[in-house]
């Protein structure tokens, strides 16, 4: 039996689907973050459960040839990568076989699955940006909480964030302490600003800030907001966001627009959409174009058909789609999510063939099977505790001949195929698709045709 803090060593053979490596020691599975395969390690153990043991490396013995260097000071610490430290190739084989091994243990099936597309940029892709703010010799800077702590450690260039964001929290920084604003500490529960939040349209290169404010107002609101949009022009939108709980959440539920319409627009997949600080978004604008992409492909529609859009936010799957379809139905529980759709819609000269439903999906779509919809293709795209019973039992009961699931959570969208498949629906192509490269996150598009009944 292992024992806390004994000093192993073992090789690292595979990742394990949460991103850790895992290696034997005398039989027993030992689970060491930011290990690689192949990795011959020294380790030191920090937790032992009933059948497996967590463990840290003490000492790199022989580095395995899939790494590389991290490259980042805060790796490690941060939280914000787990993967950096492997070549990315090595990254993404390592996803593919995180959604093979969830097909094939919770789901039951053997279905070979489709090479995994990388990221169309595997660093700088995120849209969306939140840093913590804190005071280090009196200057303010934005950085990240260490781990499970309240410290934040200052940090002036995340790689996942593109530089020109990181330039504006930059001089938003400056700003604020040349103002003497204050910053918010979480212990005490005092100070004004908790957070710089930026959002960047991709292709319309504009750019909304907002600070999380631990208060009603910004001193010097004015001169913040020109000064700031002076030097950076694509600058179209600035926000405060008031969160006065005691809390880690990091947005409030109440937006004051202090300068532009309090939004800024972006397009995905040439469906256009606008963003504000509360509203959902995938945060790889072109990794989510490929997702979408191959969701369309998977969708296999024909002219005039009917699609079925379930958990839709912002409706962007379903009008990406609703060019070639007859009609698109999307339901989706965040009424302003789906008021943003109905605009997409009408933007798009399409509002005659689209409906959106501010409703739970369970609830909705059983409402949509009782008055008779039949869909051609249904779309699951749920958060990642995956869809309700109530869901699938109407999706099964609409017979459509495809249903495509997107998933960032292959476990989940496992568990929902196997319960498909016995309803006469079967897996017919897998597709995982590299959305947060450098994390240990995946994300899956699985295409289930019905089943002939002879
Ligand atoms: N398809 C969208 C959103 C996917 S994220 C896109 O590509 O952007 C999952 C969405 O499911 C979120 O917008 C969330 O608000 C919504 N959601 C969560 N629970 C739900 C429920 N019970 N019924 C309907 N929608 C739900």
């Amino acid at each position: 039996m292992l024992q806390k803090n004994q000093i192993v060593e073992l090789t690292v053979e595979r990742l394990s689907n949460d991103g850790n490596g895992v290696g034997h020691y005398q039989g027993f599975a030992v689970f060491v973050p930011f290990s690689a395969p192949g990795d011959l390690l020294s380790v030191k153990i920090v937790k032992v459960c009933a059948s497996y043991a967590f463990g840290i490396i003490e000492k790199l013995l022989r580095p395995s040839d899939m790494r590389i260097a991290d490259g980042c000071p805060h790796y490690q610490k941060c939280g914000g990568c787990q993967l950096r430290h492997l070549r990315y190739s090595d990254e993404l084989a390592a996803k593919g076989a995180f959604v093979s091994d969830a097909v094939r243990r919770i789901g039951g099936f053997s279905v070979p699955l489709s090479p995994i597309l990388p990221s169309p940029q595997p660093d700088r892709y995120r849209n969306k940006v939140q840093y913590p703010l804190t005071k280090v010799n009196g200057h303010i800077q934005a950085g990240f909480f260490a781990g499970r702590s309240h410290r934040v450690i200052p940090c002036k260039d995340c790689f996942l964030q593109p530089q020109l964001l990181n330039q504006i929290v930059e001089l938003a920084c400056h700003l604020l302490e040349e103002y003497h604003i204050s910053v918010y500490d979480e212990i005490s529960h005092t100070g004004l600003v908790r957070h710089i939040y930026l959002r960047h349209g991709v292709h319309s290169e504009e750019v909304l800030l907002c600070l999380v404010i631990n208060g009603e107002n910004l001193p010097h609101a004015d001169t913040f907001c020109q000064r700031l949009t002076e030097k950076f022009p694509c600058i179209k939108t600035i926000v405060l966001n008031i969160n006065r709980s005691r809390t880690n959440v990091i947005l409030g539920p109440q937006c004051r627009i202090l300068t532009g319409p309090g939004y800024i627009h972006d397009t995905l997949c040439g469906v256009p959409v606008r963003l504000d600080p509360l509203s959902f978004y995938q945060v790889n604008t072109l990794g989510a174009e490929q997702l979408y992409q191959a969701a369309a492909k998977l969708a296999q529609l024909q002219s005039g058909e009917l699609v079925l859009d379930l958990y839709c936010g912002m409706g962007t799957i379903g009008l990406s789609l609703a060019g070639n379809a007859g009609q698109v139905v999307g339901v989706e529980l965040i009424p302003e999510a789906i008021e943003r759709a109905r605009q997409s819609a009408q933007e798009m000269g399409l509002s005659d063939k689209c409906r959106f439903f501010a409703a739970d999906a369970g609830e909705a779509a059983a409402q949509l099977a009782k008055e008779g919809l039949r869909p051609d293709v249904v779309i699951l795209d749920p958060p990642r505790k995956g869809c309700s019973p109530a869901a699938l039992d109407a999706v099964v009961a609409m017979q459509p001949s495809r249903i495509v699931m997107v998933s960032c959570n292959p476990a989940t969208a496992a568990r929902d195929m196997k319960y498909l498949s016995a309803h006469s629906y079967q897996p017919a192509a897998v597709q995982p698709v590299d959305m947060f490269p450098r994390t240990k996150h995946v994300e899956v598009v699985i295409q289930m045709t019905r089943r002939m009944v002879l």
